[in-house]
């Protein structure tokens, strides 16, 4: 393993008291979204909410992961997952590669079958955008189970 990669990850809002254990164990394993660290070392160097509707701290946060050394951010799944998934993915991903120049990937542990499921009956993540969004935390049902 050679140096660290420094990560930060921005969490949804409707998930603030979330202490995130989900991320932190699928950081640790390397699944979902985490899976490209395998064989290296990780250092996660800032972890926050967006504010809430329209996610007022993706206008500053990652400057401040920046500060700390982070190279890439990770949107976290929960704005995949919720009811409805944030519609403002793919703006906050342009914004903070444009604004940052920072690496940024959407997604962080596995998305839960749970949520799997119900999303799969609703026909949220039908278009393409959603499928390519989605693609690096949609694992397997085994995996996607021990995220319930
Ligand atoms: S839906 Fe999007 S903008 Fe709204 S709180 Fe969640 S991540 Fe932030």
């Amino acid at each position: 393993m050679g140096k660290s990669v420094k990560l930060g990850i921005i969490i949804c809002d409707r998930y603030r008291t979330c202490s995130g254990g989900k991320c932190l164990r699928a950081l640790r394993n390397r699944e979902g979204a985490f899976e490209r660290y395998r064989g290296k070392n990780v250092d996660l160097v800032g972890f926050a909410t967006c504010n809430g509707c329209p996610g007022g701290n993706i206008e500053y946060v990652p400057q401040e992961m920046k500060n700390n050394g982070a190279e890439i951010v990770h949107l976290a799944t929960g704005m995949l997952v919720g009811y409805p998934p944030c519609p403002r993915i793919s703006y906050f991903c342009r914004f903070m590669r444009e604004k940052y120049g920072i690496e940024v990937v959407v997604g962080t542990h596995p998305i839960p079958q749970k949520y799997y499921s119900t999303h799969m009956h609703l026909g949220s993540w039908d278009s393409g955008v959603w499928k390519d969004l989605i693609a690096p935390t949609l694992t397997d049902e085994k995996t996607r189970l021990t995220y319930d």
